[in-house]
């Protein structure tokens, strides 16, 4: 064998995930490795464990970061929140609902789905006959940001509907964090899970989670032990917890943690409001561009996400020629549908570090250079977005 090191191509990542990371993150990884329970190392925990509070909008003391990817979170609130026999309201409307379902009956619950269209919201009022029809339900459960579609729902009303049929609630913020509005607190949200792949342009691998006293409550009340170990938050925040006694639970991705630090440094930095208006402003400014060159967003102005542009494939492209040339041609990756939208739809991401104006242009004069004809100028059209908003 002859093996030698992997360069990867230097991307721009326009899909659903990962978004490009900012050099600062990457600087930030590559910092010397300390010890899991190593003084220093457990102060920048505690720093971290603030800016995801100051992420998530929350004072919840037990929020954190799993160490794996978004759906080890989604695994966790499910994990410790469904105990068998337990029947949760899951909402569907594209395929993090599904996974969802998945999760409840895995943990021996009983899922009751609600569904509503792909690319379209979730439906509240669906939300509110399921209860009604299931009084006995503990948990609804549904995604804030749909990647799978670029929908966003409105948690804050779903969660006021849960409360008054006694039940918790688990989101799925993987998408929105950083990149959309998201009160964890205001909206009192009981167990919501994010990743920090998408809009926050950390690497992958991290999944920050929080829950507050009610769902702490209930999974202290549990009559069973939580059924994965790794997951089971009772033994993970001896690890985590605020003045616990740190104890070795796993070995923590160090590095990772410090990348995940970088970023939430990043958005501290910028402000978090401010970087909700910056994936907008760049939505509206590729918007205009994707409209001049013909091509039409799938998803309700509504209910659109700034950081996940779900767009028909106009007539007469392929989609796996056009987003190979993009990749070959260009080093720009955009997504390509999934499930009933596959072959049909693009998404087009503009999460953290990538949703920025060169990013914008680059895709548009892109696009144009494949074969897309536009009616005036795509990249004049979203320019005049900056112009008017300057
Ligand atoms: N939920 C949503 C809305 C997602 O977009 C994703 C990933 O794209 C996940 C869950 C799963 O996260 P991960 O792929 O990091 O496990």
């Amino acid at each position: 064998m002859n093996i030698s090191s992997f360069h990867p191509p230097e991307r721009t990542l326009m899909g659903p995930g990962p978004s490009d990371v900012n050099p600062r993150i990457l600087e930030a990884m590559s910092r010397p490795t300390i010890g899991h329970l190593d003084p220093m190392f457990v102060g920048m925990m505690e720093q971290t464990k603030t800016l995801l509070q100051y992420a998530f909008q929350t004072r919840n003391e037990l929020t954190l970061p799993v160490s794996a990817p978004g759906s080890a979170g989604m695994e966790t609130c499910f994990a410790n929140l469904v105990e068998p026999g337990d029947k949760v309201i899951v909402c569907r409307n594209g395929v993090f609902g599904q996974r969802m379902t998945e999760n409840v009956e895995r943990c021996g619950g009983v899922a009751v789905t609600v569904d509503d269209a792909w690319g379209t919201a979730v439906d509240p009022q669906k939300v509110e006959d399921a209860l009604k029809t299931h009084p006995d339900a503990k948990i609804v459960a549904f995604v804030h940001a749909e990647t799978s579609t670029g929908v966003r729902s409105d948690a804050k009303t779903l969660v006021e509907i849960a409360h008054r049929h006694d039940c918790l609630t688990i989101v799925d913020a993987v998408t929105s964090l950083g990149g959309s509005e998201l009160r964890v607190d205001d909206w009192d949200i009981d167990a919501i899970y994010s990743g920090t792949q998408k809009c926050l342009s950390c690497v992958p691998g991290l999944s920050p989670v929080s829950f507050n006293t009610r769902a702490v409550d209930a999974i202290k009340a549990r009559k069973t032990k939580v059924q994965s170990w790794f997951l089971d938050l009772n033994l993970v925040m001896g690890y985590w917890g605020g003045g616990a006694k740190r104890a070795y639970h796993h070995t923590a991705p160090i590095n990772t943690l410090y990348a995940l630090h970088e970023s939430l440094v990043l958005l501290q930095e910028e402000g978090l409001e401010n970087a909700w208006r910056r994936h907008d402003l760049n939505h509206q400014a590729l918007k205009a561009g994707l409209e001049a060159l013909g091509i039409a967003f799938v998803v309700d102005e509504s209910c659109r996400l700034p950081q996940l542009n779900a767009v028909s494939i106009p007539e007469g492209f392929d989609d796996a020629t056009i987003r190979k040339r993009l990749l070959d041609e260009f080093n720009l990756e955009i997504g390509a549908g999934l499930g009933d939208f596959a072959g049909k739809i693009w998404r087009i991401g503009l999460m953290g570090y990538a949703s920025k104006p060169e990013n914008v242009m680059t895709c548009l004069a892109a696009l144009e250079a494949v074969g897309l004809q536009s009616s005036g100028s795509a990249i004049a059209a979203a320019q005049s977005v900056y112009d008017r908003a300057d």
